[in-house]
């Protein structure tokens, strides 16, 4: 069944998610305008230094909730009280209109330092793979703030309402403007701002492999020292943020890219050639997307239906046609991982023709790294696709017969780490990733 974006709700009821609250009354018009603008002038005065003398004399200025800012993302927005929001989870659905996934949201709230704001989200059921979904916000993964935007912390509890859905938290802000996500953002324009920092080192290229749908650059990066003299080294793919929503892919790439860049890395620069997509949806990272790209295609299917030499699908999924066209065109693969989150269990897929090397890189994963998945062995794939539902990973295996993973790390709290993953959980991992996948290319099964 699918859920409209706006289900369940009358929209009367609803205000913009972008209201604007502040209230200022206008002088009547019988007056001519210097009269009012002085009467009103006296008026603001009086006002003002009655609020610095008495401040409980003051009206408290009305609570904003904003999300017109990159990758912010809100929907219809209900003030049930003074200070308690009722917050549509708008999700995004694929090119039919199907598979919608409500995974993201990114909000301000203004205007409310030192009040206790209640925010409660709703329309949180999705659908997928055509199939009715679960809710994908629950009291397991609840939302980070931040008064900077760089800081970030989670909130320590939300509820969860199960007779109707909704996630419920409050929060007493510190400032006068907090971001709310549901985890800690990873923009475009961070990706540009990280490449910006590593451009020059000698052991990278750093190639525009095409445009997005809105015209975003699309990278691939090399790294390999020297980058363009490497042939006889074994090859790393390594795949980010197909999906927007998942901005812990984010950060593992970039823990991944700076560990390989340093001092550090260099013994691996010398002996392997990594090939990383730091962010294939640009698009959908500033513009708070969650699973599907501008026209609607789901970054992580359609990858046997894709075709780059057609102009009608580079128009389409413009952003699958250059990263395959990339992959075929250097032709050589010892390794591939697309990296994605999820609210539930992390697992690792099982290559349907590399098994062996599964259960080897799953092993290593759980001995070297914070990977902490709910099942003792990979996730057995299946050869039998329907067409136009290729991962990537099941196309590179199952078509191109290479070894080829999709790995899922949960928002909840881990066992392993003993707590919420944070960003920095996540760049340490990516420099932990990056040597188990150098130690599994380099050493005889
Ligand atoms: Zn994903």
């Amino acid at each position: 069944m699918f859920t409209n974006r706006d289900g369940g709700f009358s929209g009367g009821d609803f205000q913009s998610p972008l209201m604007i609250s502040a209230s200022v009354s206008i002088p009547p018009n019988t007056m001519n305008q210097r009269d009012s603008n002085s009467l009103f002038s006296a008026r603001f005065f009086a006002l003002s230094v009655l609020c610095l003398l008495l401040p409980s004399f003051c009206p408290a200025a009305e609570i904003s909730l904003r999300s017109d800012f990159e990758g912010g993302m809100l929907g219809p927005v209900k003030q049930i009280s003074e200070a308690h929001f009722l917050c549509s989870v708008p999700g995004q659905a694929d090119q039919d209109g199907r598979n919608r996934q409500p995974s993201w949201y990114s909000f301000s709230v203004n205007e409310a330092k030192g009040r206790e704001v209640k925010v409660t989200l709703t329309d949180l059921r999705g659908e997928y793979n055509y199939k009715p979904g679960g809710v994908s916000i629950n009291e397991a993964s609840p939302p980070v703030v931040s008064a900077d935007g760089i800081n970030w912390h989670h909130l320590t509890t939300m509820t969860f309402d199960k007779s109707n859905d909704q996630a419920s938290f409050t929060l007493i802000p510190e400032s006068d403007h907090v971001m709310v996500a549901h985890i800690e953002p990873y923009t475009a324009s961070r990706v540009n701002q990280l490449l910006a920092e590593i451009r020059g080192h000698p052991d990278l290229k750093d190639e525009v492999i095409g445009k997005s749908v809105e015209g975003r650059d699309l990278h691939l990066l090399t790294i390999s020292r020297p980058a363009v003299n490497h042939s006889g080294k074994p090859v790393i793919w390594l795949m980010c943020r197909q999906h927007a929503w998942e901005s812990g892919t984010s950060f593992v790439g970039e823990g991944a890219i700076k560990f390989l860049l340093s001092d550090e890395g260099k013994a691996f620069r010398d002996r392997v050639v990594f090939k990383i997509f730091p962010m294939l949806d640009p698009d959908g990272c500033a513009d708070g997307g969650v699973r599907f790209n501008r026209n609607g295609y789901d970054l992580n299917r359609n990858w046997d239906t894709a075709d780059p030499s057609n102009l009608e699908s580079r128009r389409l999924m413009p952003e699958i046609c250059a990263a395959k066209k990339a992959m075929i065109d250097f032709g050589r693969m010892d390794f591939f991982l697309t990296l994605h989150n999820q609210e539930r269990d992390e697992w690792l897929s099982r290559s349907v023709n590399h098994g062996e090397l599964s259960d080897r890189f799953f092993a290593m994963l759980v001995k070297e790294t914070s990977f902490n998945p709910g099942a003792k062995g990979p996730t057995p794939s299946t050869n039998k696709v329907a067409a136009s539902r290729y991962s990537v990973y099941e196309f590179l295996d199952i078509q191109l017969n290479k070894p080829a993973f999709l790995m899922e790390q949960g928002i909840a709290s881990s066992s392993k780490l003993g707590h919420l993953p944070t960003s920095k959980d996540r760049i340490e991992f990516g420099r932990q990733l990056a040597r188990v996948m150098c130690a599994l290319v380099l050493e005889k099964p």
